[in-house]
């Protein structure tokens, strides 16, 4: 994302207890100190099928989630994170299963244990009136109800609050998803666009993301948009404004040159990664950021404040599509392997659009940073700060300089082929860094993302 402010907690993940005949339960965490309570162990998603219907007149949804996932070992039981809403029924492998609930916890006892290694499919249905969390992490975040409608947005969670799911960046997963919402308005998700019908005054949207996406970067956005469909390098290409927003203003003109910049970071970083690109600007104050939603970021209303343009915010949030979406983290104390990366793409743009070179936004960020907060494992609190986003991009530019252009383009291309559609460590980057280049880098990276004073200039 691009902006933010925070909370702080921490909390040890639980084990599953251990049972006769070689289940046992999942885990109702993944001992993610970042996150305590999301995720879920014990099995791995890889598909959602999500129905969702929700009328904002009421603001009620009513949801069904169809769940496959395999065990990751003998299961006697297993949770899913799901945050408010009442579940009406759970079935596993079409047989009804025990459930209850545990605060944001939907515990569910199948029939019979589930064998390691297989797959299954988990049914939910549910609804309620979605309760947002206004004190997120990042700010207002989950789904939240608007003038016009809603908007399911925030990191690094929000999914539980429209849906059951396994609530954690480590565990990725395609999704399909149709959402019903009354004639007239627009309800705008990830990826590829499908058949759009209507009935009895109720319009249906498909959505279908087949590149494995982590929880948090899914969206939901209903309400009053101009939606804009076309193709770009041979993909679709969705975006929305509000609809009370001019078509020829900064938010719109901002959007306008998504494939252009998309293009712009593809000469740079690789491929774009997934099937269908756009943007989605919502005018809702409550959302104070932007946010890397996949294939279609969400712009907050305070990035088009000044009446001009901005490009960079985009720069960012696209640049997200290859760090952090594509290549996702693994656990969220490596997020600056998101930020530094999307924070630096915003300078790559800035020179490439005859703005500032890249050397000087370094050089300007080297001299105004305050070097005793680190930006490796910058605890829960720090997620979003300038220690993460601009001394990471520092540190990221500094690896430029010490290996060279070259390798140093190689470096990121290799992460993004070499990583695409799955999870990664900051030990798993230096790795790649110093095999790419040939050079021992573990003390380079050492200072520059954890050392407590200005390292010395590469
Ligand atoms: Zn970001």
């Amino acid at each position: 994302m691009a902006a933010a402010v925070v909370a702080a907690v921490v909390l040890v993940g639980g084990i599953g207890d251990r049972e006769p005949g070689g289940f046992r339960a999942g885990s109702a965490d993944l001992g993610d100190p970042y996150v305590p309570g999301s995720g879920n162990g014990g099995y791995d998603v890889a598909h959602y099928r999500l129905g969702v219907r929700y009328d904002p007149a009421d603001d009620r949804l009513t949801g069904r989630a169809e769940i496959t996932a395999t065990a990751t070992h003998g299961l006697s039981r297993f949770n899913l994170d799901l945050a408010g809403l009442e579940v009406s029924s759970v079935t596993v492998d079409g047989a009804p299963a025990e459930h209850r609930r545990d605060d944001s916890e939907l515990v569910v006892t199948p029939a019979r244990g589930l064998d390691s290694g297989g797959r299954f499919t988990v049914e939910v249905t549910y609804g309620g009136v979605p309760e947002a969390d206004a004190d997120g992490v990042l700010g207002s975040g989950g789904f939240q109800h608007t003038d016009d409608g809603a908007i399911a947005l925030g990191q690094p969670y929000s999914a539980a609050t429209w849906f059951p799911v396994n609530d954690h960046p480590s565990d990725k997963a395609t999704y399909d998803l149709e959402v019903t919402v009354p004639d007239g308005l627009a309800a705008l998700s990830n990826g590829v666009p499908g058949e759009r019908t209507s009935a009895d005054g109720w319009t249906t949207w498909r959505w279908a993301e087949r590149s494995p996406m982590a929880s948090y970067l899914s969206t939901l956005v209903i309400g009053d948009y101009r939606v804009q469909t076309g193709e770009h390098a041979g993909k679709p290409m969705v975006t929305a404004v509000p609809d009370g927003l001019p078509a020829t203003g900064p938010a719109a003109t901002s959007l306008a040159r998504t494939g252009e910049i998309a293009d712009f970071l593809t000469t740079r970083f690789g491929p774009y990664p997934f099937e269908s690109y756009g943007g989605v600007v919502v005018s809702d104050s409550r959302i104070g950021y932007a946010l890397e939603t996949q294939s279609r970021p969400v712009y907050g209303p305070g990035f088009f404040r000044g009446g001009e343009p901005n490009y960079s915010v985009v720069a960012h949030e696209l640049a997200h599509q290859w760090f952090g979406n594509s290549v996702a983290l693994a656990r969220w104390g490596d997020i600056w392997l998101n930020e530094g990366f999307a924070s630096y793409a915003e300078w790559l743009w800035e020179e490439h659009d005859g703005g500032r070179s890249a050397q000087r936004n370094f050089e300007l960020q080297y001299a105004a940073t305050e070097w005793s907060r680190r930006t490796l494992d910058p605890g829960p609190g720090q997620m979003f700060s300038t220690a993460v986003y601009k001394r990471g991009a520092l540190t990221v530019h500094a690896l430029r300089r010490t290996v060279g252009d070259d390798a140093f383009f190689q470096i990121l291309r290799t992460w993004t082929s070499e990583r695409r559609d799955g999870t990664a460590t900051t030990a798993d980057f230096v790795a790649l860094a110093e095999r790419v280049s040939g050079r021992d880098l573990g003390s380079f990276f050492d200072t520059w993302l954890t050392g407590t004073a200005a390292p010395a200039l590469p």
